[in-house]
């Protein structure tokens, strides 16, 4: 066979492999948009656990009519990054729209400020749709069908409705904590609904966020983190070790916003623990790091959820001396050794 370029659509559905693996990163993607248009409201809805809808609305900046049909051009972004060491969005790799669109139904329907009307584009297994008048308030949303119908094989591999909607549930109260001032809401067809109204950006706002999505206790049950190490800043909150759990399923870090699941992080949450908690026992942590974006690195995956430090040592120790710290601070003592 002579070697040819692949078409569009496949290589979007290779894309969407890779980003795409289940309705909540569908979700993740859509939340993210959302909130780099400067939303104040997120509303998500889904149905099927996902799979037969997704939607979700924001009353951000919008998307201009004729930039419509680049939205879900491949590599097209507004959030120009003219630096990949200097990523300040959510978004930055063109990917998310066009990859869903080649593998669902997907809609947009969109207004901004100056625009007078909406207008709305439709992509379904990656044939583009034109683009047509619509009606709606400022802001976007966006809508996904059937998703996984151009992929069979993906759709085998979805877990249920339940599992579906709970990993969803898990997604935006992951993301909402980063973003107190923002309103969420997530309505399923089961139990998995959520309404997170908006608090502030202080410390105490951060806070109230927080215990919206872990529970009313949390505060009273934590510590505060702050701490600075070579210009890298740890703010947050650690549960005391009687508040602890048996998995480390509400542990969430966040770099500069961004959610992130890292295994340093992991790693430096249970050595700061290792004296007060025995091994099958996890703490309920929320942690901020914020330092200079050029030191670390989010180009590692296509879900953005993976990040490498340039110092990773220095993280790991900023995060294990803080936790340690502010546990002395408020005499909780080693369980092991009984020293402070
Ligand atoms: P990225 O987020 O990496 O730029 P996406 O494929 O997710 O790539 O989105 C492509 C572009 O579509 C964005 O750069 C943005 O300009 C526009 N867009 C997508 N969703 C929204 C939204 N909810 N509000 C405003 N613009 C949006
Ligand atoms: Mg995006």
């Amino acid at each position: 066979m002579p070697i040819r370029q692949l078409s569009e659509t496949m290589i979007n559905q290779i894309a969407a492999g890779e980003v795409i693996e289940r309705p909540a990163s569908v979700v993740k993607e859509l939340v993210e948009n959302a909130l780099d248009a400067g939303a104040s409201r997120v509303e998500v809805v889904t149905a099927g656990g996902g799979l037969n809808l997704i939607r979700v609305t924001d009353d951000g900046s919008g998307i201009p009519e004729q930039e419509l049909s680049l939205a879900i051009a491949r590599h097209c972004t507004s959030k120009l990054v003219e630096d990949i060491n200097d990523i300040r969005s959510l978004g930055f790799r063109g990917e998310a729209l066009p990859s869903i669109g080649s593998v669902s139904r997907l809609s947009i329907r969109s207004r901004t400020a100056l625009g007078d009307s909406a207008a709305e584009i439709g992509i379904e297994g990656g044939r583009v749709l034109p683009v047509r008048p619509a009606a709606a308030n400022r802001g976007t949303t966006v809508e996904v069908r059937d998703l996984f119908f151009a992929t069979p094989a993906r759709l085998k591999f979805m877990k249920g409705e339940r599992a579906e909607s709970s990993a969803t549930s898990d997604v935006v109260k992951r993301i909402a904590i980063a973003f107190p001032a923002v309103r969420f809401t997530l309505a399923g067809s089961d139990r998995s609904t959520l309404e997170l109204p908006a608090t502030d950006d202080s410390p105490e706002g951060s806070l109230r966020r927080v215990a919206q999505v872990m529970g009313a206790e949390f505060p009273d049950n934590s510590i505060a983190i702050d701490a600075m190490r070579e210009g890298v800043h740890l703010t947050g909150h650690v549960s005391i070790p009687s508040f602890s759990r048996a998995n480390a399923l509400q542990q969430y870090a966040y770099v500069n916003g961004r959610p992130v699941r890292d295994k340093l992080i992991a790693g430096a949450i249970r050595g700061a623990f290792a004296d007060v908690l025995p091994r099958d026992r996890h703490a309920v942590t929320v942690l901020f790091l914020s330092l200079d974006p050029a030191i670390v690195d989010v180009n590692v995956h296509p879900a953005k959820a993976d990040v490498r430090f340039r110092d990773p040592g220095l993280v790991r120790g900023l995060i294990v001396g803080a936790i340690r710290q502010a546990m002395a601070d408020a005499g909780i003592r080693s369980a092991t050794t009984g020293a402070a």
